[in-house]
């Protein structure tokens, strides 16, 4: 435990949300402040922070109540976050050891450590790489697609937003378990990187027709479609699902930045014909099997069977506007801020 529980020559810098978003978001929704960082008390502990993860949900969060309350206007924009503990007043806790939990947009932090795991550190493996392929996203498509969508040997797995942080792991786990996987992404780039994991098809939504590219790439029909973007995608697949498909409906980014959400699925009654089932799921009820998980994710990334692409924006300064990159489609991998 450090003694050092006075930082007087530390500032910190933070993104505080000081209006609610209309579409995109703009940098007049946030304020940066820089402040004096208050003395540690008994039980706490001083984090640097190092990487932000950037992620759809936080529109969300910024604009209303979900299963988080919306972020209050005047707070620090939460974030998930890595850093380091570089001063602490807690026995579960030493200066070096690197953690992950909610930081918020900051350069530091001063938590009680409740909700804050310890990160590993692995030889060849990014400390970032934490924050999305073998934490939080790796989970999410590993719950979403093994305990939702339960592929066998042979089946047909779409996937759309496939070329993300999670959609691109997804696509890697569905192959794994003998699938026969059709990505959905935004560009040719995209498409050929997905290629390049080894998916069977790829589709570029936006020049292809994706209901005939669909027929094309899945000649036996599809049963599991694991949706992140929603709208008129999850139209389109519905009208080519199998009898006995499953949805796991992980996302729905194309409506996140919509100020009129309203369009419906046209085709929903398809479910009743085909005896399908569409699911909705949160990786944040699933952290008591993190261990389990990220294990078993580390354990096939270090053996080279699953690659993911890190997008590292550097800079605090930047979080407001390159938070945008996931909805206008330009992140290349999970988005990550490097503080
Ligand atoms: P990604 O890395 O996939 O980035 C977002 C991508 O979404 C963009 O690159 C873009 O790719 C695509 N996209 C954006 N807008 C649209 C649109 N209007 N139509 C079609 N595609 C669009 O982000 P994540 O992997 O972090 O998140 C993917 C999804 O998973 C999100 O919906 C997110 O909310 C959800 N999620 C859910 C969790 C849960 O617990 N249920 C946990 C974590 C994430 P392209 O160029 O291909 O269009």
């Amino acid at each position: 435990m450090s003694d050092n529980n006075n930082q007087p020559n530390h500032l910190n810098q933070q993104w505080r949300l000081v209006k609610r978003p209309q579409g995109l978001f703009q940098l007049s929704d946030f304020e940066f402040r820089e402040e004096p960082l208050a003395d540690l008390a008994d039980g706490q502990i001083l984090v640097k922070i190092n990487y932000l993860s950037l992620d759809p949900t936080q529109r969300v969060w910024a604009q209303s109540d979900s299963y988080l309350p919306a972020v209050e206007l005047g707070s620090v924009m939460r974030s998930l976050g890595m850093g380091e503990v570089i001063a602490s007043q807690n026995p579960k806790f030493n200066p070096g050891d690197i953690v992950q939990g909610m930081t918020g947009w900051q350069s530091h932090l001063i938590t009680d450590g409740k909700g804050f795991a310890k990160v590993p550190r692995l030889p060849g493996v990014p400390l970032a790489a934490f924050l999305g392929p073998l934490g939080m996203t790796g989970m999410t498509a590993y719950v979403g697609l093994l305990d939702i969508g339960k592929p066998k040997e042979g089946e047909t797995v779409v996937v759309s937003g496939a070329a993300g942080a999670v959609g691109s792991m997804v696509c890697q786990i569905a192959k794994l378990k003998g699938c026969h996987v059709v990505g959905i992404a935004g560009s040719d780039e995209k498409c050929a990187w997905l290629k390049s994991l080894g998916v069977d098809g790829a589709i570029n939504y936006k020049s292809e027709n994706l209901y005939k590219s669909l027929k094309r790439n899945c000649p036996k029909g599809i049963d599991i479609y694991f949706e992140n973007v929603g709208g008129k995608m999850l139209d389109a697949v519905l009208g080519q699902i199998n009898v006995g498909a499953r949805i796991p409906l992980c996302g729905y980014i194309s409506q996140y930045t919509n100020p009129d959400p309203s369009q419906g699925i046209q085709n929903l009654s398809v479910l009743i014909s085909k005896r399908a089932k569409i699911e909705g799921f949160l990786v944040l009820d699933h952290m008591q099997r993190a261990t389990q998980i990220v294990t078993e994710l580390a354990t096939w990334a270090m053996s080279g069977k699953l690659k993911y692409q890190l997008d590292i924006v550097k800079g605090l300064k930047e979080a407001p506007i390159a938070v945008n990159k996931l909805f206008e489609g330009s992140n290349e991998g999970k988005l990550i801020i490097e503080v």
